[in-house]
């Protein structure tokens, strides 16, 4: 399946939680869960009770659509945790955490993991120095992402939003010179969404 391209608030709606698609106006009370938190659809008032396939489900398709992923992307990740060292659900969400996209979100330079998908694709992103405009690419420990235009309006508006979220602490950002470096790799700890792993673990070993 292809990567989804229609409303976003719907996937919230959908997932019954806030996903953060959107930038800025999930902060504000034009979020589509604050205006309307039922599911998306014309008949569809109460949310349904899922059984265990439903629940791993569930939980596998709101991860997806958290970090932005086609199901091929996705699955890819998660054969890539499996061959990992340790417990697969952690590995998993680290490997997810440590692609590019995310970072670039992650340190205030886009406004969402679209956002900075765009940014990457259009080579505004550079890994030590050197263009990286692949969002699936793997930062590691240590690595510096910096932004290589800085007259982008989008980027300074980020980075001014992102006083509201906050920068996570294993993330060190300049904002005046408009990069960042990973001081450490997210620990399962630093992944502070609601996400239970093992229902996804579970999913893909039916
Ligand atoms: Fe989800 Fe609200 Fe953001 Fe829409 S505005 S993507 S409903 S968090």
């Amino acid at each position: 399946m292809s990567r989804y391209v229609g409303a976003s608030c719907r996937l919230c709606r959908r997932e019954a939680i806030k996903l953060f698609l959107k930038g800025e106006r999930c902060y504000t009370e034009k979020c589509g869960m604050e205006k309307r938190d039922y599911p998306p659809g014309v008949h569809v008032a109460t949310r349904e009770k899922f059984l265990e396939y439903g629940l791993r489900l569930r939980e596998k398709q709101k991860v997806r659509k958290i970090y932005g992923l086609s199901e091929k992307q996705f699955k890819r990740f998660f054969e890539m945790a499996e061959r990992k060292k340790g417990i697969i659900g952690t590995n998993f969400l680290i490997l997810l955490e440590r692609r590019l996209d995310n970072m670039v979100y992650r340190m205030g330079f886009a406004t969402s993991r679209k956002e900075a998908r765009q940014l990457i694709i259009h080579r505004h992103i550079t890994v030590n120095n050197k263009t990286v405009n692949i969002p699936s690419y793997l930062v590691k420990e240590g690595d510096e992402i910096s932004v290589a235009h800085r007259d982008l309006p989008s980027v300074k508006n980020a980075l001014e939003s992102v006083v509201r979220r906050g920068v996570p602490s294993w993330l060190e950002v300049d904002k005046e010179n408009m990069k960042g470096i990973v001081k450490l790799l997210p620990s399962r700890e630093d992944i502070t969404m609601p996400i239970k792993e093992q229902l996804i673990v579970e999913y893909y070993s039916r």
